[in-house]
């Protein structure tokens, strides 16, 4: 290797992993939430495709930027070696967040299409390039996969250029997304792990299965399954299943002992297919979260990029903190969007007859996948703005979680002892209680003792205050 970390301006190691750069400190943003066009790809070349060790750089250099400017970024490193294969590319991938996150006086968070970089100024004034960031990632590539042979790396400013780069990188992860679908978590005998986010979540780790991709969305089944094989001491293990506790929650013996494991004996047992009770845990890297709203007994989703409040008044960032850190938190989980395309996205929880609410964007790149009857009785931003609108909306839609309401408050009723339960069809005629008060009027309050009333039907009506 002809690259020497000791030439470049700012140290490189994996003690600024946890570094912050807040805006105070930032000289530019790449990428991030305010930016459209942004992505990190890497590519499998042959030999004679690429040049090894070399940087290009497409768009104006870090000196060149305005302070405080917001920027499109794109990351493509291109790889070559005689043991790599194409499936290898995500998990490669997925160490670009690790290693830019080594460069002092620079910052990555998340992965694909959504990255989010800073530059912060003290970076800038030691004259920081993008042939040296190019040179770091290079280095580092190098350093930790001795399979690599050859590597080149292209750092993208403009616009244009990253346009096209964003399109067929997404024509990419779309094509990596679909080679899983069609496999089942019955048909394998072992889920997989990953562990890369333990750096800052130090009891999390994935259990990613073919029906359930990782929350960050990088990682499937296979791939996961393929970073095993070139490297059996990495982040990516094998999980025996074991025996199945409950197959429509996604409870497994092999899992829980993983869990335990990786917990360091705080998490006993997870369900991979639901997120009440024992939701799987949470780092920090999810697309989405999926959140209960108990007003309506449904489930929304938001995602990182949707500015503004979701339906429930909160931001991503405020229900991210909740979400996150490797805790199991009932009523909220990070959820990968891939994950949403699968037969077992939220199964035991009434899948997408649960979800009464997620942004537009997300629901068009996932509408294929939501079933016709239900698609059009979930609203997005564009149909409600409030939990009052919401209700109605569901209402008007007849939406299948409106039946829950309905089931709810007769289940409630009467576990009140107001109202027999009953069998759908069967008469529903009696109600009686030992003591039972009559709303009164006039400061007069009616008591009935040892009543019996009979009625051809009950409604339970909710009363608005
Ligand atoms: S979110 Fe999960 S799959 Fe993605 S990098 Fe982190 S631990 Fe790995």
């Amino acid at each position: 290797m002809t690259i020497n970390l000791k030439d470049l301006p700012v140290d490189v190691g994996v003690v600024y992993e946890g570094e912050r750069i807040r805006s105070g400190d930032m000289f530019i943003e790449l990428g991030g939430p305010k930016v459209d066009y942004k992505a990190e790809l890497v590519r499998a070349r042959k030999k004679e495709e690429i040049e090894d060790e070399k940087v290009i750089v497409i768009g104006r250099d870090i000196q060149e930027l305005e302070e405080g400017s917001r920027v499109p970024f794109g990351v493509l490193v291109e790889i070559y070696g005689k043991k790599i294969e194409k499936d290898l590319e995500p998990v490669i991938e997925r160490r670009i967040h690790d290693f830019i996150n080594y460069i002092h006086g620079m910052m990555h968070l998340n992965q694909r299409y959504d990255i989010w970089c800073r530059i912060s100024k003290e970076a800038k004034n030691s004259n920081l390039t993008f042939e040296d960031v190019g040179k770091a990632i290079i280095y580092l590539f190098k350093a930790e996969f001795s399979f690599i042979e050859k590597i080149q790396v292209t750092l993208m400013t403009d616009e244009k250029e990253i346009k096209k780069f964003y399109d067929d990188a997404v024509a990419v992860y779309n094509e990596r997304d679909s080679r899983i679908r069609g496999m089942k978590d019955d048909e394998v005998e072992e889920f997989y792990s990953c562990t890369l986010c333990q750096s800052f979540a130090p009891n999390h780790i994935c259990v990613i299965s073919p029906q359930r991709s990782s929350l960050c969305g990088a990682l499937s089944w296979l791939d996961c399954r393929a970073a095993y094989k070139i490297d059996p001491e990495g982040s990516n293990f094998p999980i025996p299943k074991g025996d199945v506790i409950d197959g429509e929650k996604g409870e497994f013996s092999g899992v829980n002992e993983a869990i335990k494991e990786s917990s360091h004996g705080d998490l006993e047992r997870i369900y991979m297919y639901s997120m009440f009770d024992f939701p799987h845990t949470s780092c920090g890297c999810f697309e989405t979260i999926a959140f209960y709203m108990p007003e309506v007994d449904g489930v929304g989703i938001v995602d990182r990029n949707f500015k503004g409040e979701a339906i429930n008044g909160l931001r991503f960032s405020t229900m991210a903190g909740q979400t996150g850190g490797g805790e199991q938190t009932v009523g909220f989980l990070g959820v990968g969007v891939n994950w949403m395309t699968s037969p077992k996205f939220l199964s035991a929880d009434g899948g997408w007859e649960r979800i009464v609410w997620i942004p537009s964007h997300i629901k068009e790149r996932v509408k294929e996948f939501i079933p016709a009857e239900i698609h059009d009785k979930i609203p997005t931003e564009k149909d409600v703005k409030n939990l009052d609108e919401l209700k109605g909306f569901l209402e008007e839609k007849k939406h299948p979680i409106v039946e829950r309401w309905v089931e709810e408050e007769v289940v409630e009723a009467a576990e009140e002892g107001l109202v027999p339960e009953v069998a759908a069809g069967e008469e529903m005629p009696i109600v009686s209680a030992p003591t039972m008060a009559l709303p009164g009027t006039g400061g007069i309050k009616i008591i009935l003792k040892n009543a019996k009333i009979y009625a051809d039907k009950v409604i339970i009506k909710k009363v608005e205050k």
